[in-house]
């Protein structure tokens, strides 16, 4: 869960990085940073936090040059502290390298210890570092030669921005897991995570770069290469349902046309005799949209999010602790109040922000509570990415819809079928990875979040 961004060949690379990190900021809110090529030496800066903390004016002028890529992290791989802050950035016998990754390697421990038998030094725990190993001790003689010959080796998702000084390589797993888009401000190249970073900066979206394939930009233009066998792709099927941001153009579609769609889907599946249908912000605002239309239910705001919270806030005493969802969400009781209510979120993890919210609604006077959720039963981790944490805190990889609806207090619960999902994609299905939903991993690999 990152969000990577690059620009090559524009008067203010920089300031635009940051742009395109902060429309990208979703995609993830730990830490934050930018390198710059001016075409002699890379400058660096990164940071824990959000991008609007992390730079400043004086900072960005420090970042000079005509190149630049950046990166927002979440981690999925290496803990959550400064020395796993991307783009990552070291020296070797050619030059320097900076990458920026979005994904999750599924072979990068068994890469890393065999690299560490032989003598190689790791400066974080992240497994995006195995890559820069691998480049530095190619023998290959260009650095995309080196980057083809590095990537032959690894296994997992990954869309990936490197910069040298002279060139920026970008590059999507043969697989194709996580999203990567091209685009152009002016005759400058960009490219991001998410088309919604190139609407903030004025930028024209070209089209998505395909799995398994590495551009190489530079002096020359854009070259594209496909040095892999191709594949049967598995794009993220959760990028639609939770992570995407609903303006943006990924996987041939726009995400909010698709999560209107689940829950048109949805209601199909699963009416619920409610008189009002409220979405769970913001998440679940698309999906509910398209099952109140479905069901002809009005749609009311019955949950107000406070947009303003932070990533921390100081929790009072015992007594009030578990603030979690209630410093985000209130219910609007004269909405709900002797009403009901049918909800529709986009996904139940642990199932303890359903369990909270449906009692906060109950307590504001809904006399029934259904919920909806516009994506199947999460069963299995996520390896590619997505945070979807070890397969024993999943609350649905143990427990039986019926028992779930038990433990969070709801009238009734119901989830989009695996079937219903593959519907909305019509014609595309096998293109998308289900595995966190059906188990079924794309390839056998060894890695256990346990
Ligand atoms: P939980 O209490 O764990 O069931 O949380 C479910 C809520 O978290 C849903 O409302 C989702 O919008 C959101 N969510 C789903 N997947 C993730 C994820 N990988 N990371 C953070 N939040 C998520």
């Amino acid at each position: 869960m990152c969000g990577i961004f690059g620009i090559y060949d524009h008067t203010e690379a920089s300031n635009h990085a940051y742009l395109g990190l902060y429309a990208l900021q979703h995609r993830g809110q730990e830490s934050a940073g930018i390198v710059s090529s001016d075409g002699k030496q890379l400058h660096h800066y990164r940071q824990m936090g959000l991008v609007s903390e992390v730079f400043s004016r004086d900072i960005l002028k420090k970042l000079p040059g005509r190149n630049a890529i950046g990166h927002v992290r979440y981690s999925t791989a290496g803990s959550s502290e400064l020395k796993n802050a991307q783009p990552f950035m070291v020296d070797y016998a050619n030059g320097m390298i900076s990458i920026a990754h979005n994904g999750n390697l599924t072979n990068a421990f068994l890469i890393r210890s065999e690299l560490e038998s032989r003598g190689s030094i790791f400066q974080s725990n992240m497994d995006t570092e195995v890559i820069v190993h691998l480049i530095a001790r190619s023998k290959e003689k260009t650095f995309l030669e080196r980057t083809i010959h590095a990537l032959r080796q690894v296994e997992g998702a990954y869309s990936l921005l490197f910069l040298t000084e002279k060139e920026m390589v970008a590059a999507r797993d043969p697989l194709g897991f996580r999203p990567l888009v091209l685009g152009s401000l002016k005759d400058a190249p960009v490219v991001a995570s998410e088309t919604c970073a190139f609407d903030l900066i004025g930028a024209k979206f070209i089209r998505e770069i395909e799995p398994g394939e590495i551009l190489l930009i530079n002096g020359k233009g854009i070259k594209s290469f496909k040095p892999f066998p191709r594949k049967q792709p598995h794009q993220c099927i959760f990028e639609f349902i939770y992570f995407a941001r609903p303006d943006s153009f990924i996987f041939n579609h726009n995400v909010y046309e698709m999560r209107k769609s689940f829950g048109v889907q949805l209601s199909k599946e699963s009416p619920a005799g409610a008189d009002i249908a409220v979405p769970i912000p913001d998440s679940g605002f698309p999906a509910t949209l398209g099952y109140a239309a479905q069901s002809d239910l009005p749609l009311e705001l019955g949950m107000i999010r406070n947009h303003y919270v932070g990533r921390t806030f100081i929790e009072p005493e015992q007594r009030i602790r578990h603030f979690g969802v209630k410093i985000k969400l209130n219910p609007v009781r004269e909405l709900l109040k002797g009403r009901k209510v049918v909800i529709v979120d986009d996904s139940i993890v642990r199932a303890t922000t359903s369990r909270k919210i449906v009692k906060m609604l109950r307590n504001a006077g809904a006399r029934e509570v259904h919920v909806r959720i516009s994506s199947p039963p999460i069963t299995g981790s996520c390896f590619f990415g997505i945070d979807t944490p070890k397969k024993s805190e999943l609350i649905a990889s143990s427990h039986q819809v019926s028992e779930i609806r038990k433990f969070i207090h709801a009238t009734s619960l119901s989830y989009l079928s695996i079937e219903g999902l593959k519907k909305c994609v019509k014609g595309e299905e096998e293109n998308f990875c289900y595995a966190c939903f059906s188990g079924d991993y794309p390839y056998p690999f060894q890695m256990e979040l346990e």
